[in-house]
């Protein structure tokens, strides 16, 4: 029997894809680990897992509690699904930058949400520090604090790291992925070096965030900006710092939006825009490394979450996008 125990039990162990037309293309294998098959829809489920359980494990979420947090959507859907699945109560601070399919499946978990304006992290109404003073008013509430909380990466570390190193049977050259907590890019790659220190590990970033700069310079310095949701930040976050970056990749809009729709029509796959920027950079990475080598990436949540942005023509010709 193969039997998953509910919500929480089904979090994790995705497949790991070749991405056929990318890989034929680049003469690598281009893997990358399907987080859009975690049951809450995208590779954010595993950090809200740890983030939940941690807090229950050091005491301090209790029955009937509420989880409250700041958050693009991912990460909020996440915690809204295991508080339904655990019992808590959830509260959702989100930008007003976000897709409203993001907000409606919050809505539709029962969480409450808060739609603020985006604002940048230094002002005190910022999405993410606004969500840190709503839990400190509630009684019985913890704030998630992804972005800072080192329970999420440690998701990574312990579950997504693991099963990349076995799925590939250690044969991996390199890692890349973006970052908007870092949570994903920094457990995955501490996990890696150090079962093998010649894995090259590469930060992928949009246009508009600070760590192409942080990685290349050691200095901050955002231009630019770009349609992904759920990446990019304008800081080293706690779950970044520390961890080993060899190199770093910019990847702009119009380079992922041909490869999230190339992703779509050659491989089959519906895929969301910060799929388009890891993927884009693994094939900028293959071009760098050369042919025979393998390199591994993630697929973080699915398109069907961007339909009326990212995959409707209209929306993009108001960005100034096109696609073939
Ligand atoms: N892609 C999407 C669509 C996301 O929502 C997020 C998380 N905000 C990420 C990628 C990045 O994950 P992490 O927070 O682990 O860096």
């Amino acid at each position: 029997m193969d039997i998953k125990n509910g919500f929480v039990g089904a979090v994790g162990n995705t497949p790991l894809i070749r991405l056929n037309s990318f890989s034929e293309e680049t003469g690598c294998e281009i893997l990358a680990k399907a987080e859009f098959l975690n049951p809450g829809g995208s590779v954010k489920d595993r950090a809200a897992l740890y983030i939940i359980e941690d807090a229950e494990k050091k005491g301090l979420l209790k029955p009937g509690g509420t989880v409250v947090e700041g958050t693009a959507g991912n990460t909020g859907i996440g915690l809204a699904h295991i508080c339904n699945a655990k019992g808590y109560k959830c509260l959702i601070i989100i930008p007003d930058t976000q897709s409203q399919e993001k907000i409606d499946a919050l809505i539709a978990l029962g969480a409450e949400v808060r739609r603020v304006p985006a604002v940048p992290y230094k002002d005190p109404n910022n999405y993410v520090k606004l969500s840190g003073r709503v839990a400190a008013e509630l009684e019985n509430a913890i704030w998630a604090n992804q972005f800072d909380n080192l329970a999420n990466r440690h998701a990574h570390y312990e579950t997504t790291g693991p099963e990349i190193w076995k799925q590939t049977d250690g044969k991996i050259d390199a890692w890349t992925a973006s970052t908007g907590t870092g949570g994903t890019y920094a457990g995955v790659a501490l996990y890696l070096k150090e079962q093998n220190p010649g894995i090259k590990c590469v930060v992928a970033d949009p246009l508009g965030s600070a760590l192409y700069s942080y990685v290349k310079t050691g200095e901050i310095n955002i231009k630019g900006n770009s349609i992904t949701e759920g990446i990019g930040n304008g800081r080293v976050t706690a779950n970044m710092e520390g961890a080993p970056a060899d190199d770093a990749i910019q990847i702009d809009d119009k380079e992922a939006l041909r490869v999230v729709y190339q992703l779509l029509r050659k491989d089959g796959l519906l895929m969301g825009g910060s799929t388009g920027i890891n993927v884009g950079a693994a094939v900028a990475l293959a071009k760098q490394l050369g042919p025979g080598h393998t390199i591994v990436t993630i697929l973080c949540d699915s398109g069907s979450r961007y339909q009326s942005r990212i995959f409707n023509p209209e929306w993009l010709a108001s960005k100034g996008l096109s696609i073939d």
